[in-house]
């Protein structure tokens, strides 16, 4: 079934045309990846979905209905996003930044069952959580901001380049929790600069060129383009 519908999605910012009519959906239970090269309208069609975008034209549902367009109904219709540069909030501590993530959140003692497993997925944010978050490392400040997400129980989680900055292991570790997040059931749309393992993780895959959508597969499919390794994959 499909989740997200995303069709003919056009935004631009002032002059500069970022992204010029668009098309692609996303299924419930799928990772998604986007990749594309620096400014190729990745965090512009992100951000565009969860609300912090006016687009000039086009249509993007969820679950059937046509999205709100205020973005904390956006969180609630059951979206929420990973900012790239994570966007922790600095002087709070760990865990009352997870606690921001369930702000629209009534059901008290889910909430307290999701904490568990936000520190099951990371066990250095249980370690860490009456510590400031700025004093984090990247990768504990990314584990953080997923962690952040994941107490708002989307049914759609949208990740905004999760491996950029991070060290070899962290990467590996950030992207095996994607795929334990998805196992769980929540849908992951992910855009990546980091083509090979985001496609590697991925169900499906589109490539965003200058704002387009040029070509679009499974992962696997995708991997084996020979277009795909030439541009994206380092031959
Ligand atoms: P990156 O991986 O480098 O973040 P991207 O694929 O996410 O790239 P976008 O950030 O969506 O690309 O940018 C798409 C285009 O829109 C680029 O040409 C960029 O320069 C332009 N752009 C992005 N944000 C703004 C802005 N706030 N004002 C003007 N132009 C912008």
């Amino acid at each position: 079934m499909t989740l997200l519908d995303v069709s003919d999605l056009n935004v631009s910012y002032g002059a500069i045309k970022a992204v010029t009519g668009i098309s692609f959906h996303v299924d419930e239970g799928e990772i998604v990846s986007l990749i594309g090269a620096n400014g190729a309208g990745k965090s512009t069609t992100l951000l565009t979905i969860s609300g912090l975008i006016k687009p000039e034209s086009g249509t993007i549902s969820f679950s059937g209905e046509q999205l709100p367009r205020d973005p904390s109904k956006i969180v609630s219709a059951g979206i929420s996003q990973v900012p790239e540069g994570r966007h922790i909030f600095p002087g709070l501590t760990v865990l009352e930044n997870l606690q921001m993530g369930a702000f629209l959140r009534h059901d008290r003692d889910e909430i307290r069952s999701d904490y568990d497993r936000v520190f099951d997925h990371f066990p250095v944010l249980k370690q860490r959580r009456n510590q400031d978050a700025a004093t984090l490392s990247g990768g504990e400040q990314q584990m953080l901001a997923m962690g952040r997400a994941m107490m708002a129980r989307p049914k759609l989680m949208l990740l905004d380049e999760p491996s950029m900055g991070l060290a070899p292991l962290f990467i590996k570790e950030i992207f095996r929790i994607i795929k334990q997040i998805k196992e769980e059931g929540t849908t992951v749309l992910l855009i990546e600069q980091n083509a090979r393992t985001a496609l590697a993780i991925a169900d499906r895959g589109y490539v965003l060129e200058t704002g387009n959508i040029t070509m679009s597969g499974t992962g696997k499919e995708l991997l084996n383009d020979p277009a795909v390794k030439k541009a994206y994959l380092g031959g």
